[in-house]
């Protein structure tokens, strides 16, 4: 038997409803993890019974949930773990980082880790094996880049990966130096597998240990909710048991590796594990890969390295049938891709899908979609294609107008055309890439240095966290806004976020969380 929960009232907010019939309340009333009640300070202290918990919210800013609609959670669980090289400014400065973390953990067996950029070196090049093997010759290191496609092998490591100047991936790349013709240490893509296929599977414990991690920090920056990029089975199966045991303090709707698509979807109908804390979401295929180790698939060669235009990962009959085969077993698809190229290529194949199976409220997604032009956009409109993009690739890739010239640079992001023509943005981090905080985005998109034109207002910003998030799984009838009847997913933020100076948007700090009407963080 389960007793219903005590009914808990929030007063003296400012609370943002991003509901137009109601834009601004001082007070909810949370009864069964959903709201029973908002209004003013009167009318729902008048609700309140002796087992009423009563909060005084001292004038703080409550605005539905945020969600972070692309975060990959246990490589971030892993990755708080891991070597952080995210602020090296030199190769001589990750060599020393190198030798300290190898020094301070000599348990470790491999080193991994990364997000190093090379943009940020003074030297303004990949790091090489021979770099890494100044550092640290006698253990196996790998280090990805911040992109996550591209990632540096010593010596060691290509040694047990068995790599050598002969070696052929399909959709991957091993570079070599120039004056030996040996690799150098440099693997592109599907070529990063040969590595991790003889990389120590992590424990079970560590898996867990480092999901639940994941979920902690995401709630700490004020997010309800994720849309979970899984890697393999490994973490569905650890999310299930989680779930199971009432320990994930957020909702979690699942982005699926297409690989996966049989073994996981084996039983008949697609389940929703429960009350809705966890679910199966979409599909994942990776179209393309990163601007940024210039693997992005642009239809004119880069702008600084002419000789590429990137690569897509499959062929475009297979990518056909990828989209063809889950679209037609009614599941809704989640495509990555970042250059002009890949985004047309999967704006074809999806036109192909809904001629051959037309589906309403499909609710299919581009993951990314950097690259676009007002053509592109308007295809994207008209399949009804949401854009899932991540605003603070806007500030991290300072560097685009280098990639592809000021010309298709125009169209790098462009948050506000898409919202003008009506296409459905929803926003997320994609974490590790980015830091997982929510506001970082929503300053990043509302305050655009590189052009202004495309600049979100800071409640178009909040609704791509929050309505269309929840638009992106399926249930803007259920969250997004702060109604009667909508599940009680709250972030509680220091200030008023649509008050303050817009560059001081991130300076707000994250006061309190609630999620199913239970606070799952307190500051
Ligand atoms: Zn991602």
């Amino acid at each position: 038997m389960s007793m219903s929960e005590p009914k808990i009232i929030f007063f003296n907010a400012n609370i943002i409803t991003l509901d137009h019939r109601q834009p601004r309340a001082e007070a909810v009333a949370i009864q069964d993890g959903k709201i029973a009640a908002i209004g003013s300070n009167k009318e729902i202290l008048k609700l309140k019974s002796a087992s009423t918990k009563v909060v005084d919210c001292k004038n703080k800013t409550v605005v539905p949930g945020l969600v972070d609609c692309h975060v990959h959670m246990l490589e971030f669980g892993l990755f708080l773990q891991e070597l952080d090289l995210r602020d090296t400014r030199s190769i001589e400065e990750m060599q020393t980082k190198l030798r300290e973390h190898v020094g301070k953990h000599p348990e470790l067996n491999w080193i991994l880790g990364g997000r190093w950029d090379q943009e940020k070196f003074q030297e303004k090049r990949y790091p090489t094996r021979w770099d890494l093997d100044t550092a640290v010759a006698n253990k196996p290191m790998f280090l990805n880049r911040v992109c996550g496609h591209l990632s540096v092998a010593n010596s060691k490591a290509l040694q047990l990966a068995g790599i050598t100047k002969n070696t052929k991936v399909k959709g991957g790349t091993v570079d070599l130096d120039t004056a030996t013709g040996e690799p150098n240490g440099i693997l592109r893509d599907n070529a990063r597998d040969l590595v991790w296929k003889v990389v120590p599977k992590p424990s079970k414990e560590t898996l867990e240990k480092a999901c639940l991690s994941a979920c902690k920090k995401a709630v700490e920056f004020g997010l309800t909710g994720v849309h979970w990029l899984a890697g393999s089975s490994e973490d569905v199966q650890i999310l299930q048991e989680l779930h199971f045991r009432r320990e994930l303090p957020l909702r979690v709707y699942l982005g699926i590796p297409v690989e996966q698509l049989d073994h996981i979807f084996s039983s008949e109908s697609p389940s929703e594990f429960g009350n809705n804390m966890l679910r199966e979401g979409f599909i994942k295929i990776l179209a393309d890969g990163s601007l940024g180790a210039h693997t992005a698939a642009l239809k004119k060669p880069y702008a600084d390295n002419p000789k590429t235009r990137g690569l897509m990962l499959y062929t475009q009959k297979k990518l056909s049938q990828l989209i063809m085969k889950a679209h037609s077993r009614g599941l809704q698809l989640g495509v990555h891709a970042i250059g002009d190229r890949a985004v047309e290529n999967v704006l074809e194949a999806f036109e192909k899908a809904l001629k051959k199976d037309p589906r309403q409220n499909h609710r299919h997604r581009i993951e990314h979609c950097s690259i676009l032009n007002p053509q592109l956009i308007t295809r994207m409109k008209r399949l009804g294609l949401i854009a899932s993009v991540q605003p603070h690739f806007v500030v991290s890739d300072f560097w685009t107008v280098d990639r592809v010239g000021p010309e298709r640079a125009r169209w790098a992001y462009p948050f506000k055309t898409l919202l003008k023509k009506g296409v459905v943005v929803a926003s997320g981090s994609d974490c590790p890439v980015e830091l997982i905080n929510p506001l970082l985005g929503i300053c990043a998109a509302v305050n655009r240095k590189d052009k202004e034109e495309e600049s979100l207002t800071v409640d178009e910003a909040l609704e791509t966290y929050t309505l269309n998030a929840a638009y992106a799984s399926f249930d803007e009838k259920k969250k997004g806004t702060i109604e009667t009847g909508k599940y009680a997913d709250l972030t509680i933020l220091s200030d008023d976020i649509t008050r303050v100076p817009p560059d001081k948007i991130c300076d707000a700090t994250v006061e309190m969380v609630i999620v199913n009407g239970k606070i799952v963080y307190s500051r």
